[in-house]
């Protein structure tokens, strides 16, 4: 039996790995033999798939250190390096015959061409008598079972969010634990050589993460969620994106240890805890949506009358909304945070993401692929759900007529500017009142020190109402 590790580098919860060692534990218990296993490193596939360097980088730093809790199960990592899902099926085709493999294990991914991939090697496989057995691991319910009373997949958020808690109290989801202690156990050196590079010490590995930092988001910072959220210069979120979005940490764990720790949770629906619940099902709305609507995954709009909109593409004005240069301080800062660090606070995304599409009359795609190509966290299915609630264009999104005013956006959410003035280190001086749209401030002190905005809200707001209405 061959494990085929993908979007699943953890040995937690891992339906395929439990799978993979039960039966061959029952085949081969004293087998001195290590059992083989293998990763495809596919750059330019991930390439073409916009995956940012720093998420390049995030995943094979858990695939080496999989390679080592793997050999204390005896189980062979080896890492392949090809260049796309084509050789993959070629080279899959090929081992089996030349290593007598009868069974090929992995956990399903939900995306197009992933999906597409595995349909055809099913069947290529099967010629050969080989099945290709796929279990699901990126989500806590399985994609297919909360649906609507027509059966089909739920077209807005809070009834699917009901039927989800439902299925889940009715004891429908399912948490396998840990393969091992011994293989679960931190490597002390790891962890010193992980904090002398800036970024692996940004984000630690997922064993890191989930024997420190997130008991301590569950202890000290999940009561004040609900009130820190939404403030960009606080660390009041979780964190926990990058390693879900690459399958390093399982959904299922985190609400396992979080019911663990408040057992009435789902009940509780006023809490603080239960607002960071909220976001976990909104994650797995957008997983089940692209399941259910593949055409999300080929740049479709979910609502189809938007599909032939003639968004305006300005090329200079998307230029400056990548560098940061949009003369909007919040949107500014919030792309250089992405710019300089892979990742933007969730508020901020909705921020710029609204400006791209709605002040700029920019195409969502085009600010969907910039975001992949930059986070260390950027998920085909959260990507495109959050670009197209922003747009307006999505399943149970924005009404187009909301329009996020980023000058009353930054009063809100950083009033006093402390994060606008940690990445536009030139706005420091400026007063907390001016800094969230500096630009009088400028002009009485005759200062040369930040871009003139690139629109006028108020007249931005009034092309978009017309530009939406069709
Ligand atoms: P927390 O606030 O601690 O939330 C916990 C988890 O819940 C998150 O890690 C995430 O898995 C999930 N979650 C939270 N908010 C959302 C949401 N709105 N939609 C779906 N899941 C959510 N998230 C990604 O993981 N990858 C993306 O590529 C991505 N792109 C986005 C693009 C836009 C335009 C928008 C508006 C949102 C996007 N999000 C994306 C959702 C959200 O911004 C991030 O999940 C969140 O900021 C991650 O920080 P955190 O882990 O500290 O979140």
């Amino acid at each position: 039996m061959l494990l085929w590790l993908r979007n699943d580098l953890r040995t937690h919860d891992n339906p395929a790995l439990h799978y993979f060692l039960s039966r061959n534990s029952l085949n081969q218990h004293d087998s001195e033999v290590p059992f083989k296993a293998i990763f495809f490193v596919c750059e330019k596939q991930w390439q073409q798939h916009d995956w940012s360097p720093i998420k390049i980088d995030f995943i094979m730093r858990h695939a080496h250190d999989l390679v080592k809790e793997l050999a204390l199960l005896n189980i062979e990592l080896e890492l392949i390096e090809l260049d796309n899902f084509t050789q993959q099926k070629t080279y899959l085709n090929s081992y089996c015959q030349q290593h007598n493999i009868t069974e090929v294990v992995a956990n399903s991914e939900v995306e197009f061409n992933e999906q597409q991939r595995d349909k055809a090697l099913t069947l290529e496989l099967k010629a050969s008598g080989i099945p290709l057995t796929l279990f699901e691991a990126d989500v806590i319910v399985p994609k297919g079972k909360v649906l609507n009373q027509s059966g089909i997949m739920y077209k807005v958020f809070t009834p699917f969010k009901r039927a989800w808690l439902t299925y889940v109290q009715q004891g429908g989801f399912e948490y396998l634990g840990k393969v091992s202690n011994k293989s679960l156990a931190v490597n002390k050196t790891d962890v010193q050589e992980e904090e002398q590079n800036n970024i692996s010490s940004t984000w630690p590995l997922a064993s890191v993460f989930e024997q420190q930092i997130l008991p301590t988001f569950y202890q000290k910072k999940i009561s004040t969620y609900k009130l820190n959220r939404d403030i960009p210069s606080i660390k009041g979120t979780s964190g926990i994106s990058p390693y879900l979005a690459a399958g390093v940490i399982s959904p299922r764990y985190v609400l396992r240890l979080l019911l663990n720790k408040y057992p009435d949770l789902l009940v509780a629906s006023d809490s603080e805890e239960f607002s960071w619940l909220n976001e976990i099902i909104w994650r797995e709305f957008y997983r089940h949506l692209i399941f259910h609507e593949q055409r999300l995954c080929k740049h479709q709009c979910y609502k189809e009358n938007y599909q032939d909109i003639e968004w305006h593409n300005d090329a200079t004005l998307f230029e400056a909304w990548c560098q940061g240069r949009t003369g909007y301080p919040l949107v500014d800062a919030a792309m250089r945070q992405l710019n300089q660090t892979g990742w933007m606070h969730n508020r901020l995304r909705m921020v710029v993401a609204s400006f791209l599409t709605k002040h700029l009359l920019i195409d969502w795609r085009l600010g969907e692929k910039y975001f992949m190509q930059h986070l260390i966290d950027g998920d085909l299915a959260s990507n495109n759900g959050g670009w197209q609630w922003a747009a307006s264009t999505g399943c149970d999104a924005q009404p187009y007529f909301r329009i996020f005013n980023p000058i009353r956006q930054s009063e809100r959410f950083d009033p006093k500017g402390l994060f606008i003035r940690k990445y536009i280190p030139e706005l420091a001086n400026v007063s907390d009142k001016a800094i969230h749209f500096p630009h009088q401030f400028i002009e009485d002190n005759e200062l040369n020190i930040y871009w003139p905005a690139i629109v006028e809200h108020k007249e931005a707001r009034l092309k978009a109402l017309a530009f939406y209405k069709i």
